[in-house]
């Protein structure tokens, strides 16, 4: 019998977390304007609104915290963080910054200034942050994912993967001083977790390196990227994680990185490249909006921790368990018939929301309606990838209702036990089984200009 994955850590220290009643969750997600991002944590039961920064840290981890070396320049800790980047990613420029989405701001300060407009930058379904990025220097981000990714009921290995002929047709429509750098998504985040094979990577690479286009990677899944190459493409079953991460990072010019992913710290992001020019370029942004280029907003402790979680997430081991539990839940899901993206994802389940509930119109915000269903139910709180995220056009000011509406689980990394699977399954379950019940969703009653999921407050219709 095949031996199943088994978590290959043991647990140390426990964090308690509070049970609550319907009612009392009824009550306080009202108070909370049915804003999930608005909760207390105390209010939630299992939080899977986000794999990010939520991980559990190693003992090795831990062990670095203490040997933290917090000198304002030189610190040692950075030199260590800097040689792991170096080793595993074969980049030899890096710049720490507080997070991911601050490290895209350097970047793209150093790309294109405060003004952008007229500027496009392709890539596959842009993150939020990144996409809020390029749109506040009024440039475009063009989503150039192959339309398979965009159809929940198809099979397909590499959802993240890009069409090359979208991406050569933003070649030919601009010219290249337009497009200062293509960005590689992996895993796809926007699309619901999905890889990006080896073979599209390169492809992208030489198409770029064709029209002289830089090519970055957003690189915040980088790891659980390397995982599904290993299983699902040929000729890369019998190679390491650390292997088939370095090819990947060998056909791109630089990266932005949140930290808070495979990085399996609390917080943190950086920036390395290859690219002497682009360093120089972005360090001068990085010591106006981070820090002096030693520790750019991170404590020397938390690159200590970061450089050890970099190569604890690059192991076999950490991420089979890892991507296990997470098919795990979508296994369950799929047993009680609820409708979830397929292939699953690497950090998340995603539930089609269109197909669960098909009386709510896309107006009243259908993936949205399910999140807060769920957390009545049981107290899990997930989090909404539809029409809310997609945000308004920003010259038309219009919704934008994206192709899918979904409902995301992400899980935490060494963060939940299977158990918590279950019961997250289970609370789903309830829903499916009263979906009929649920025919109306909400109205917007306060928005922010710009990534107003976070904060939005809604009322019920
Ligand atoms: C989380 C994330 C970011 C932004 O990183 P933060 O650390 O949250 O600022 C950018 N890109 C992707 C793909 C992400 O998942």
């Amino acid at each position: 019998m095949k031996l199943p994955y088994a978590e290959p850590f043991r647990i140390k220290t426990v964090e308690p977390i509070r049970t609550s009643t319907k009612d009392e969750r009824m009550k306080w997600i009202k108070d909370a304007k049915y804003n999930l991002f608005n909760l207390k944590s105390e209010q939630v039961f299992v939080d899977v609104l986000t794999d990010s920064g939520t991980g559990s840290m190693s003992s090795s981890q831990w062990a670095e915290i203490m040997l933290g070396d917090e000198s304002y320049a030189g610190a040692s800790s950075f030199y260590k963080l800097k040689g792991t980047i170096s080793e595993l990613l074969g980049m030899e420029y890096f710049l720490p910054a507080h997070q991911g989405r601050a490290a895209e701001n350097v970047l793209f300060s150093a790309l294109m200034g405060n003004e952008g407009q007229g500027m496009v930058v392709p890539g596959n379904s842009h993150f939020d942050t990144t996409k809020g990025h390029i749109e506040f220097r009024k440039a475009k981000a063009l989503d150039c994912t192959i339309d398979e990714a965009f159809d929940t009921t198809i099979f397909h290995p590499f959802k993240g993967n890009i069409d090359l002929s979208k991406l050569e047709k933003v070649f030919k429509d601009h010219p290249k001083e337009k497009i200062p750098v293509c960005i590689i998504t992996v895993t796809c985040n926007s699309s619901g977790g999905q890889p990006v094979s080896m073979q599209n990577i390169k492809e992208v690479s030489e198409l770029c390196r064709k029209y002289g286009i830089m090519v970055f990677f957003d690189a915040a899944r980088f790891a659980e990227n390397a995982y599904f190459i290993r299983e699902r493409e040929e000729g890369y079953g019998d190679k390491t994680i650390k292997q088939i991460v370095k090819e990947m990072f060998s056909y791109v010019d630089g990266c932005t990185m949140s930290s808070k992913k495979d990085g399996v710290v609390n917080i943190g992001g950086f920036i390395a490249t290859n690219r002497k020019d682009i360093y120089e370029k972005a360090s001068v942004f990085n010591i106006v909006f981070e820090g002096f280029l030693t520790y750019g907003g991170m404590a020397g402790r938390d690159m200590g921790a970061l450089s050890v979680g970099l190569r604890e997430s690059t192991e076999y081991d950490f991420l089979d368990q890892r991507i296990g539990q997470v098919a795990y839940l979508g296994h369950k899901l799929k047993e009680y018939g609820v409708p979830v993206q397929e292939p699953f994802g690497g950090h998340a389940i995603f539930v089609d929301a269109k197909r669960f509930l098909p009386k709510v119109p896309k107006e009243e915000f259908i993936a949205q309606t399910l999140a807060v269903e769920l957390y009545i139910e049981g107290g899990v709180r997930g989090v909404e990838i539809g029409t809310l995220l997609a945000d308004r056009d920003p010259e038309t000011r219009e919704n934008r209702y994206p192709e899918l509406e979904l409902l995301r689980l992400a899980i935490g990394r060494r963060l939940y036990t299977d158990n918590h699977m279950n019961y997250i399954a289970a609370a789903l379950k309830n829903v499916y089984d009263r979906r009929d019940q649920i025919t109306r969703g909400f109205k917007i009653i306060r928005e922010a200009y710009i990534m107003r999921h976070f904060t939005v407050e809604l009322e019920r219709l």
